[in-house]
């Protein structure tokens, strides 16, 4: 016995609590919002004539809906809701939105149920209000920021089977989950959008892998392709007296948390009929697609550079992958597999510009999530190179807000080495001016990216988290390797970075708990440990 109106009629309260109202229902509490005339402020009182409001109608309903249903699981006495926000232009005194909970009694909840109800809508749904005065009109901005998947969001609303697509969060441009473009046609890297929002009804508790999440991360024609990856330990210790949670991402099948972003990717163009990947690689995300197009009977053609670690060049030959040497730079690896994407007969499976893999690291904070008893880490450290991680992290962390199972996003703070840190230039002087900022060389191989393609996005969610970016030197990259193995924990130099800023942090006691490491990747791929740690 819901009603949810988005609508620019005018709101009869009465009416509304009939629709609430069955023989035996004793109270309905009625929460009312009204335009303000006059508003003070810190720059005095401003004088308002109308406000307009608009919405996104069918996203602005979806979300009501999810109000209701918040309601009902915090107040389950509560009988009837009804929730109606009013659009268009709205005179001083008008009603504006209306929350009306029902129950039995009035000992049943309902106050507290509809002040949740109309403090979630402020705080969820897309509504945009324009205040319209002598001085002149400005728009106000909630604490709800609109996305992209707002304005995609289908219209109609008969069709409740979500609709996964990809857009460019820079021009809008939308494009199908199979396109063949790696990235837009305006340069910069796609987001994967129409995903249904994040619920402990959508989790599959029979699986203990990423797939667990399987109706949040892919449509429900694709058929995951899987060697077990995610669902990966995590294991408290103390470090200086402080509770601290090591994530073990070095765990996964090819060693990596990589293989969560491959298995997605492969999933996905798989069942589109692609079946032959590329990507320039020299470590973990080249041995990651090598797996799993192995495990899809697929095809898989890495470019490295000549310099790379031997073992993991064996690990992508080993899987069967065609691996090609590439002296020269870096960048002249990514130049090869450019120029093979431009022949159109292959999936340039870019790990630095794929919309899939920060997507599929979403996971990982719904991991942390269940595996902390439904609580967030306060903080989570991470090794930051093109940032993927941290923005997957970013995003698991803000489904898990817009489903109100978080109060904030935890602070997520990335490390880089100190050689090759062109994200902490950024974050801290605002730019990273040419020939300031080297790119190496770092033990750390793993997170040695001159030039991320996403540091926009990432020094966003960093700053949008009250996180922070540091940076470690060699040295203190190699100590973190001994001590995280002289507990038993072998990761590779690029998971090491943590360690010391870990160390920085529990001196600087600013970091709110749980304290969660992501160990990134195994340092069995490392060649030259002996060398290292002597
Ligand atoms: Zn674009």
């Amino acid at each position: 016995m819901d009603y949810f109106a988005i609508t620019s009629d005018r709101l009869d309260v009465t009416a509304l609590a009939q629709k609430i109202t069955i023989p035996d229902t004793g109270a309905v509490c009625i929460f009312v919002g009204t335009v303000r005339g006059l508003t003070k402020g810190e720059d005095g009182t401003v004088q308002t004539e109308y406000l307009h409001y608009e919405a996104y109608q069918p996203m602005a309903e979806k979300k009501l809906r999810q109000v209701a249903d918040e309601i009902r699981e915090r107040y389950p006495r509560t009988v009837g809701i009804a929730i109606v926000q009013r659009i268009g232009d709205l005179k001083v005194g008008d009603v504006t939105v209306a929350v009306a909970c029902s129950s039995g009694h009035r000992t049943d909840g309902v106050f507290d149920a509809a002040r949740y109800g109309i403090d979630r809508l402020k705080e969820i749904v897309p509504i945009w209000k324009k205040e319209v005065g002598p001085g002149g009109s400005v728009w106000v901005e909630g604490s709800y920021h609109p996305t992209p998947q707002d304005v995609s969001a289908p219209a109609g609303g008969a069709d409740e089977s979500p609709a996964f697509e990809l857009a460019c969060p820079a021009c809008r441009e939308t494009y199908p989950l199979d396109t063949p473009l790696f990235r837009c046609e305006c340069g910069e890297p796609l987001e994967i959008l129409g995903a249904p929002g994040f619920s402990l009804a959508a989790v599959d508790q029979s699986d203990y892998s990423m797939w667990r999440y399987r109706s949040l991360l892919i449509p429900p024609t694709v058929e995951p392709v899987t060697l077990g990856e995610g669902w990966t330990p995590l294991i408290p210790i103390e470090v200086d007296g402080s509770a601290v949670h090591l994530k073990l991402e070095s765990l996964n099948p090819s060693g990596s948390f990589k293989d969560r972003g491959a298995s997605l990717l492969v999933s996905i163009l798989t069942s589109v009929g692609i079946t032959s990947f590329h990507d320039d690689s020299s470590g973990n995300a080249g041995a990651a697609l090598s797996a799993y197009a192995a495990r899809a009977g697929s095809s898989a053609h890495l470019f490295v550079p000549e310099y790379a670690s031997p073992v993991k060049k064996a690990q992508i030959a080993l899987y069967g992958a065609r691996l090609t040497e590439v002296p020269g730079p870096r960048v002249t690896a990514t130049r090869a597999a450019e120029a093979l994407h431009a022949q159109g007969h292959s999936y340039y499976a870019s790990h630095a510009y794929n919309p899939f893999s920060p997507f599929a690291y979403k996971s990982i904070a719904y991991e942390l999530w269940e595996q902390l008893g439904h609580h967030a880490p306060g903080t989570v450290v991470l090794p930051l190179g093109n940032g993927t991680q941290l923005l997957g992290l970013a995003m698991g962390f803000q489904d898990l807000l817009d489903a109100g199972l978080i109060d904030g996003q935890p602070r997520l703070v990335g490390v880089q080495a100190q050689s090759c840190a062109p994200l902490w230039h950024q974050y801290h002087n605002g730019h990273a001016q040419d020939g300031q900022v080297s790119s190496g060389p770092t033990i750390a191989e793993g997170i040695r990216i001159g030039e991320p393609v996403r540091s926009r996005a990432v020094l966003e969610s960093v700053r949008a988290s009250s996180g922070a970016i540091m940076t470690v030197d060699e040295m203190a990259i190699v100590d973190g390797l001994k001590e995280l193995a002289a507990r038993g924990f072998a990761v590779e130099p690029t998971s090491a970075v943590v360690w010391s800023a870990l160390r920085q942090l529990i001196r600087s006691d600013t970091f709110p708990g749980p304290v969660v490491l992501s160990l990134t990747g195994s340092g069995f791929k490392t060649p030259n440990l002996a060398e290292l740690i002597n």
